[in-house]
């Protein structure tokens, strides 16, 4: 039977899947609130069901092993920046993690709902009066999409901060689902459709993300928004580079899943800023245009480049 205007607290993973399997098609996971509940304000989103995951001690923590440092999918952005192995080896998630919105947000906003936080577009994230207005969209219950006027794709964007940081370091995550847990590339939960923009499942949770150690990556961040306290990402680049001169670039803001590069600090940059600008999918649905946002993938990747001394 489906809830009505509940909210539950679990107080572990396992009895917060078998909440969702008894909600399923009608709940919503909740950590922070920080994307949901303006989502719900917003009328995007509208479950009766909030299964509220963040009492979850097993979700929590950061700890590492002699390979992996682990980070429990709970952790508060703002207090990344206090973790000395997080400073010491990966510098670049707590840069990417102070800048995601402002500090009040981020002392709410956690980084598993960071890296699963819904795509936007300037179309879609609006209030439910001015979608209807508008007849809808894909994402939305329409049959167009107002941006192309296409009929075929959702170009909503991936606005994570996080995710590309952590994809650039070959970061991977946990997932606990009703068949288990697995463990998976980060890169690989982003199915590139704006409106089912991840493949996991309803009931899946995120418990934690792992980064690898004894890589010694060298990294370059950049975010292109319009007011530095604030705003939601127009294109964010993030740039890493291993011992062994392994290189990744991923980005966020210019298509419905993370661009993501790879190659090794021979390679042509000029190639390689080519492909990063080749396969992202930018369109006019953004308050910077898709030309500039374009050409602003070069000018970050070609200033990455520049720090890193490559
Ligand atoms: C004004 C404003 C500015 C913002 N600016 C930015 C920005 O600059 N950059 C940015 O990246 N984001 C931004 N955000 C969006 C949001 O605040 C962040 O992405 C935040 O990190 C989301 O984390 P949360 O814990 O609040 O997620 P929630 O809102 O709790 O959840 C987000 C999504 O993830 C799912 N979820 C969360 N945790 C789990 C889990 N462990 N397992 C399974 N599913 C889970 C939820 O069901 C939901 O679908 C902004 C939001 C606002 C309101």
């Amino acid at each position: 039977m489906i809830a009505e205007k509940t909210y539950l607290i679990p107080t572990s993973a396992s009895e917060a899947i078998e909440m969702a399997k008894a909600n399923l098609g009608a709940f919503k996971y909740l950590a922070g609130g920080t994307d949901v509940m303006v989502n719900r304000f917003q009328g995007n989103e509208e479950s009766p069901c909030l299964i509220d995951i963040s009492k979850l001690d097993e979700l929590k923590g950061i700890a590492k092993d002699e390979a992996f440092l682990k980070i429990g999918a709970l952790e508060i952005l703002e207090e990344l920046k206090f973790n000395e192995d997080l400073k010491a080896s990966f510098p670049m998630l707590i840069e990417a993690a102070l800048t995601v919105g402002a500090p009040l947000l981020r002392k709410t906003a956690t980084i598993g709902g960071n890296v699963l936080c819904e795509n936007r577009c300037l179309f879609y994230n609006q209030s439910e009066w001015w979608r209807e207005a508008v007849g809808y969209c894909l994402k939305c219950d329409g049959d167009i999409c107002i941006a192309t006027q296409g009929k075929n794709a959702c170009f909503s964007e991936l606005v994570s901060d996080t995710a590309p940081a952590l994809i650039a370091m070959d970061a991977e995550i946990e997932i606990v689902d009703v068949d288990g847990v697995q463990r998976v590339p980060l890169e690989s939960i982003y199915t590139g459709d704006g409106v089912a923009p991840r493949n996991l499942s309803a009931t899946a949770i995120l418990t934690a993300i792992y980064l690898p150690l004894n890589r010694e990556f060298k990294t370059a961040f950049y975010k292109l928004r319009e007011r530095e306290s604030l705003e939601f990402t127009s294109l964010t680049t993030a740039v890493a580079i291993d011992k062994n001169g392994k290189l990744k670039i991923a980005l966020s803001g210019v298509d419905p899943k993370p661009v993501v590069v790879e190659g090794s600090v021979s390679d042509d940059k000029a190639s390689l800023i080519k492909q990063a600008i080749k396969g992202s999918r930018a369109v006019d649905n953004d308050m910077y245009s898709r030309k500039y946002r374009r050409e602003m993938i070069g000018v970050y990747l070609n200033r990455s480049f520049d720090n890193l001394k490559i």
